[in-house]
């Protein structure tokens, strides 16, 4: 399942084994799922 970071805004798809997902650019945590219904509603406008 892809993600986005919502640092840089950066999107992967790479879940490192342990639990803790963190953006490859960035090593921010604070990601969202880029298939959140709330991604669609944004780009909807
Ligand atoms: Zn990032």
């Amino acid at each position: 399942m892809p993600y986005t970071c919502f640092n840089c805004g950066d999107t992967f798809d790479e879940i490192p084994k342990g639990g803790v997902i963190r953006c490859p650019a960035c090593a921010s945590k604070v990601l969202f799922k880029a298939r959140d219904p709330i991604t669609r509603e944004v780009k909807a406008r």
